[in-house]
This record gives C-alpha cells, structure tokens and sequence, in this order.
C-alpha cells in the first residue's frame, strides 16, 4: 500500500524508511503551473518511490501524469498534451553536490528539512511543458496575419527560420515612427 504525499515532506526520512507514494492532486492547487495552463481542471497522478542508489545516494523516481491543456503557438487554438514525466532525482545538499551528480540525476535540493510536496510534482510538470507549446508539426496551420494591427502574432519561433532582415526592418520602421 502506498500514502498519498504529505503536504510537507522530510525526503531522508522518505528516503531512509524507502517510503512509496501515491496519489492525486488537483492542477488548480498548483499556481506556477495553472498560471501556464488555459484549464486547470484537472489532475496529476503521481506514484514515487524513496531509496538509495548502489553509491548510498537517496533518490526519488517514479511516473507523474497530467493532460495539461497549453495554448498552440502556431494557430492559437488550444490543445491538451498528455504528460508522463519520470522523475529520476537525487537528494542534494548544495550546489556543488549538484553539481556533482552523474548525468542519468536531477538535483532534488535540500535547503529545509522539509519539502513543500506539490512543488515537487509541479516542478517535474513545468519541466514537461514546451517553451513554445504547439500541436504536432503538419497538424495546423498559422492563422492568417491580419494586416491592420490586431495583437502581435508570436511567430518567427524556432523551426520557422524567420528572415532577420524583415525583422531588421520592422525594427527601423518603428525607429523611424
Ligand atoms: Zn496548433
């Protein structure tokens, strides 16, 4: 049997007793992330497991799922993309430690004795989510730019090889106002 997370968690007593955990929490509780989002309903299933590593070093692994719906950056429509995240953490003092961990870590930093556990899972879900949030490539398209202002279109993003002289003269044009 496994306990869902406690709201404020010692991860080396976690780490110590090999805890497991499982359980729910609603997108809505965690604000960075919903502040991303454009529907927090919702919610992340996690299931983590505390332990130690063939060096002693204490380690949290485990699966985090949420259907996270983000905002397409090419047509503006938004689109839910399924995230299942394997954390693969290490427990941290510093750092240097940090700093230190072979590649396969993340650094789960120990500044407290405690840790806020929904920051943990939030954490693990902004990292999932793309800088720039778009369907599939070839699933949509831009909509057309419209020529009397409107509001700014964000395109020109990676992948889309903007011409820098077009931006270069958007620049000068409105230098030049
Ligand atoms: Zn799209």
């Amino acid at each position: 049997m496994s306990d869902a997370l406690p709201e404020l968690l010692d991860p080396r007593r976690a780490v110590a007793s090999g805890a497991k955990f499982e359980g729910s929490l609603p997108l809505a509780k965690l604000r960075r992330l919903s502040a991303v989002l454009e529907n927090d309903a919702g919610e992340a299933h996690y299931w983590l497991r505390f332990g130690r590593d063939e060096h002693g070093r204490g380690t949290v692994t485990g699966e985090i799922e949420a259907k996270l719906a983000l905002r397409c950056q090419r047509c503006v429509g938004i689109f839910w993309l399924d995230v299942h995240a394997k954390p693969v953490l290490a427990l941290v003092e510093g750092p240097d430690e940090a700093a230190d961990l072979p590649e396969e870590y993340d650094p789960l930093l120990l500044e407290d004795r405690l840790v806020r556990s929904d920051a943990l899972i939030e954490d693990e879900l902004l990292l999932a989510v793309p800088s720039i949030p778009r369907h599939p490539e070839g699933t949509c398209a831009s909509p057309p730019t419209p020529d009397d202002g409107g509001e700014p279109q964000q395109q020109h993003e990676e992948g889309s090889r903007p011409n820098p002289f077009a931006q270069l003269t958007a620049l000068k044009r409105r230098r030049d106002d």
